[in-house]
Order: structure tokens, then C-alpha cells, then sequence
């Protein structure tokens, strides 16, 4: 391709509001343009990147043994009222209605459509196990669309869906669909873990996600450097030092009350005793499905919500209010677990084994000393509802756990027989006998994978591509392009390597090459070729945009050495 036609606006300066370097890069180097909040077109270049990663999730896919289909993104009202999520779902899904007043939304996911199409088409079970897939436009009406492709209201998603008629054979599924998404993510060059997430359901099934590290991620993963754990924060376990050791041996001063007036939160009373909050027992008065119960944590952490759920085997939890506080015998800011004994208590295991803690004394403006959780407070039932804290070891190795942001950009998800029930998809077995078929699905945000690349491949010049995702594997650059020299040297290295199946970008703009050089690191395809000053000796210089090396070569050796770099 010569540069002189093509389209690409590139830019000195972006939008303020482009906060995410990928974003920011992707409209300096005139691979995209938006047209409205998290809705964006692809220019020449932008394409080309985005479907090379969709060739190698389509080669995976396929090497998988899924099956490529194509669904429509206009959906029937009916479909999402019969499986429940039209109501569920939320303002996130796209709704419209046609000429006749009947609705429809805008696909934002396909298990409706996929297992309505395989209720109708598949009936026994000598036709599973199945696994389909498409490469398909999406619609969410995010709440917040932001940092480019990473969060759009229209996006392409990957999502495949697999139809199994056991539990084992869903098992199988899934971990082909695993290990393609490792092999996937792998090949774009993404630095990457497999985290063990939340189902959502109580009591929930498998399900992963990949994610992509980043700064500019929105999700926190716990991982351990030294095993191979790794997990989202809602999701994660460690262990504290002090949960395995318990100093009751020791003998300690005894509980005291200590006046506190005014002093509620953590912070002001870690300040006014002088005390660590890693020594004061936080008490978190939660109404869980209408039945209230005390939750107690070391205070330097955090009551995680969805571990508490289950826990609790509850949909629901609530704070409670300041009356209902008072209706056990205590007051809000003041709640501490001793001699409360109306009420259900729970502990963290952060609080196990502490000594000389900080309570509150069920009394406005006190507090309790010297309290030693084995001593004073009893037999109490030890649960983790936390979010893991700095310091936590492995739960299988004992290693310090280390923390990382992570970008989202593939999901792997054991359904089980939601929506074939729902609606109706069901086998016959080899007796004739009906049963519901048992599906996962796995989805990768394609688009969202563009920009994760650019996250992590990048400096402060521009993009520098992986060679699989490069939109050209070579930016040839022609100096003057008025010298006839220089342009029958380009032309002849142009058709030697294009000839040889390497995809080249020729600049053969009349610009300055200052402009030029800084458009080849902005644009950041893995080899630049300069034909310049040496034309007459049939020199070229060469320049690695990831390693940054220049050298000169003869013209003779360039086929050679374009296998030895990208072979
Ligand atoms: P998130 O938590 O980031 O909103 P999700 O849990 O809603 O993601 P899924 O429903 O599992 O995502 O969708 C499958 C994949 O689609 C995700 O792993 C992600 O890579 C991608 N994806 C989801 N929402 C968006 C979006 N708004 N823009 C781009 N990609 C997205
Ligand atoms: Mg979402």
C-alpha cells in the first residue's frame, strides 16, 4: 500500500477526555475515529490490526473444534422475556421497537438466540456435544462507555456457546475453550493471567477470566509470583500471620472501657488511642435477607459483599439502620460482639489469634481495651468475607500475594441448564429420556483486545505492534521522493517484498523526513526501511521500532534478513 492514498489522519494532539494511553494512541495514529460516546469507526489501519486478531481467535476457535456461525443482532422482545433477562438485564440492553410497536433489543449477548436456534435444530444426542461461535457486533448501553475500545456501547465480541449432555462432557467444553483462549491471548502478544472469578449464583459453577495487565484496568487480581494462583479480588483468599497464632498463654491485661466521645470511625480511633487499625475489630451491623447480623473484621480491611452472600446463602444484604442497631441493644458507631448475645455474629479469620484489640462497648462513647478475641469473646464461627489485604499469603504456597490491575478481555463460563430450561432446549438420550442440555459460554471482547495491545505495547513515540497483530509487517520510507534514484530503489524493494508475502506500507509522501520518522515510530510497525542518502551503493537503513536498533543493509540481503525477523 503507498501511503500518499491512504487514510490516515494522524495527530499531534488528542482530546482532552482520551485518558487511556490506548485510546489516546489510537486516535494520534488514525486507526480510529468516534462518532458518538463508545461508538467508534475503524480507519484502514485500526481494521486491519483488529482482524488479524480476529484471524488468529478464528484459528483457535476452529483448531478447538467450534464451529463458526453468524446470529443477527436485532433481537425479539420475546426471546429475552421468555429467558427472564428482559427484565434483569437492565438499562444496559438496547431496546427498540419496529413500525408495529412490537419490541426488540440490540443483541448485548446471544444465549437466547443461540439456544433457541439449537432447541429447534438439535433433538438427540448423537448431535452433541456441540460448541458454535460467531464474531459479532455488540450492544451495551454502558454507564460509563470510556477509554476507547476498552468500554464501548458497540463493540465485537467473540462469543461461542457449547451444548453438552453431562456435566463431564461440559468439563471437556470448557477447558478446550480454556486453553484456546490461552493459546489466543498468547499469540496477540498480551501479557496475561487466567483468574478465578465470581459466578454471580450462590454457590456458583466454574468460571475464568482472562485478564490482561494494566495499569489502566478497572478490575484488581490477587496472583501469586510463585504458583500459579491467580484471582479477582471479589474472588480471592489468603492468609493472615496472626489467623495461625493465638498468644492466650500469655496473660493480658483485662478488658477495659475506655471513653471515646464522638471517635466512630476506624481512622479517628486508631488516631485517638494510638492504637493500629490492625488492632481494632471493626463490627459491621448488616441485614442479610431481613435477618440482621454482626460481622466482625480487623479494621484495616474490607467486608467483601459477594464472599458474605455466600457465605450466608443470601441475595440480599443491607446496612442496618441506626434504629435497628439500637433495637439489639447497641448503638450505631459503638458496636462491639461482647455481651451482645441477641444477635448472630460472624468473623473474618483476620480477627483469629488477636490480642489487646479495640471493640466497641454497646454504649455511645465507649469503647473496650485489652481485648483477646480466644479469651473474651468465645467459640466464634471464622469465615473469610474479605477482601484480600496487602501482606496476605498464598492460600497453596504460602508466597506473598501481590496485587495487579487487569483489563477483562475474555470470559469463560459454565452455564449449566439456565437457558436450556428457560426455553426449552432439551435432548433424548440413548432411552428415549428428555433432559435439559448443559451449555457454557466464552466470550472475548475482539475490540477491547485491540486496545489491550496498545496498552501493553507501547512508549512514549507511539504503538510498537506485535508482529501478529502489525496492521503492515514494514514501513518503507522513501527520503526524497523527488529523486528518481531513490523512488526506483523503493519500487524495486517494494515488489521484492510484497512479492515475498510481506505486507509493506511505502511512505511515499512529500514530506519532511523528520514528519516521516515520526510517523513510522507513532504508527510503530516492527521493521522501518529507509532509502535514503546510499541509494547509489544500494544501501538501506534499517530500524527495529521494538528494539529501537538501526543499521544499514544491502539491498541483496533483505529478503534473508526480513525471514530471520519475522519467521
Ligand atoms: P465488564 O465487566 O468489563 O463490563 P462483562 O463481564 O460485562 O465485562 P462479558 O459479558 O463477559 O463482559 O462479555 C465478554 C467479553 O466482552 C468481556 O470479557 C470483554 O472482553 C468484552 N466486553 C464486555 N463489555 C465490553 C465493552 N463495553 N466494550 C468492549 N468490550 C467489552
Ligand atoms: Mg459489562
Amino acid at each position: 500500500m503507498r501511503q500518499q492514498r491512504l487514510l490516515n489522519p494522524t495527530l499531534r494532539d488528542v482530546p482532552g477526555d482520551a485518558e487511556a494511553t490506548s485510546h489516546r494512541l489510537m486516535l494520534r495514529a488514525g486507526l480510529i475515529r468516534q462518532l458518538s460516546s463508545g461508538i467508534y469507526s475503524y480507519l484502514p489501519l485500526g481494521l486491519k490490526a483488529l482482524q488479524h486478531i480476529q484471524t488468529i481467535v478464528r484459528e483457535e476457535m476452529d483448531r478447538a473444534g467450534a464451529q463458526e456461525m453468524l446470529m443477527p443482532a436485532l433481537h425479539p422482545a420475546e426471546l429475552w422475556k421468555a429467558s427472564g433477562r428482559w427484565d434483569v438485564y437492565g438499562p444496559e440492553l438496547m431496546r427498540l421497537e419496529d413500525r408495529n410497536g412490537r419490541e426488540f433489543a440490540l443483541g448485548a449477548t446471544h444465549e437466547e438466540v443461540i439456544t433457541t436456534l439449537v432447541k429447534d435444530e438439535i433433538h438427540s444426542y448423537k448431535k452433541l456435544p456441540v460448541t458454535l461461535y460467531q464474531i459479532q457486533t455488540k450492544y451495551r448501553d454502558e454507564r460509563r462507555p470510556r477509554f476507547g475500545l476498552l468500554r464501548g456501547r458497540e463493540f465485537l465480541m467473540k462469543d461461542a456457546y457449547s451444548f453438552d449432555r453431562s456435566a463431564s462432557g461440559l468439563d471437556a467444553s470448557y477447558q478446550a475453550m480454556f486453553n484456546a483462549y490461552v493459546n489466543i491471548f498468547t499469540r496477540c502478544g498480551l501479557q496475561f493471567r487466567a483468574v478465578e472469578a465470581d459466578s454471580g449464583a450462590i454457590g456458583g459453577t466454574d468460571t475464568h477470566e482472562f485478564m490482561a495487565l494494566a495499569d489502566v484496568g478497572e478490575d484488581t487480581i490477587v496472583h501469586c509470583p510463585s504458583c500459579q494462583y491467580a484471582a479477582n479480588l471479589e474472588k480471592a483468599n489468603g492468609v493472615i500471620a496472626n489467623e495461625s497464632t493465638s498468644s492466650t498463654n500469655v496473660p493480658h491485661a483485662q478488658p477495659t472501657k475506655v471513653h471515646t466521645p464522638g471517635v466512630t470511625s476506624i481512622k479517628q480511633l486508631s488516631q485517638f488511642l494510638t492504637t493500629k487499625p490492625q488492632q481494632i475489630i471493626k463490627s459491621v451491623a448488616v441485614q442479610a435477607d431481613g435477618a440482621p447480623v454482626i460481622v466482625l473484621i480487623r479494621g484495616d480491611l474490607e467486608i467483601n459483599e459477594i464472599k458474605l452472600k455466600q457465605v450466608l446463602s443470601v441475595d440480599e444484604i443491607t446496612m442496618l439502620s441506626e434504629a435497628e442497631i439500637k433495637a439489639l441493644g447497641s448503638i450505631a458507631g459503638f458496636i462491639g460482639p461482647v455481651g451482645l448475645s441477641t444477635v448472630k455474629l460472624l468473623a473474618d479469620t483476620s480477627i483469629r489469634g488477636l490480642n489487646n484489640a479495640v471493640v466497641g462497648a454497646n454504649e455511645a462513647d465507649y469503647h473496650l481495651q485489652h481485648v483477646d478475641v480466644q479469651r473474651d469473646l468465645g467459640a466464634l464461627t471464622y469465615v473469610d468475607v474479605r477482601n484480600v489485604g496487602q501482606g496476605e499469603s498464598c492460600i497453596h504456597c504460602g508466597h506473598e500475594l501481590a496485587f495487579a490491575k487487569g483489563i477483562e478481555v475474555g470470559h469463560v463460563f459454565k452455564l449449566g441448564t439456565k437457558y436450556s430450561e428457560s426455553l426449552g432446549a432439551s435432548f433424548s438420550d440413548e432411552n428415549g429420556i428428555s433432559e435439559p442440555m448443559i451449555m457454557g459460554c466464552y466470550g472475548i471482547g475482539v475490540s477491547r483486545v485491540l486496545a489491550a495491545v496498545i496498552e501493553q505495547h507501547q512508549d512514549e513515540r507511539g504503538i510498537i505492534w506485535p508482529n501478529a497483530i502489525a496492521p503492515y509487517s514494514i514501513h518503507l520510507l522513501t527520503v526524497q521522493v523527488k529523486d528518481e534514484a531513490q523512488m526506483t530503489l523503493s519500487e524495486e524493494i517494494y515488489h521484492t517484498l510484497t512479492s515475498a508475502g510481506y505486507s509493506v506500507l511505502w511512505d511515499d509522501r512529500e514530506e519532511r523526513p523528520g514528519v516521516k520518522f515520526n510517523d513510522a515510530d507513532l504508527l510503530g510497525f516492527p521493521l522501518r526501511l529507509t532509502v535514503g542518502k546510499k541509494t547509489s551503493e544500494r544501501i538501506i537503513e534499517c530500524k527495529e521500532r521494538r528494539q529501537g536498533d538501526v543499521y544499514e543493509l544491502n539491498v541483496e540481503q533483505l529478503l534473508t534478513h526480513c525471514q530471520s525477523l519475522f519467521n
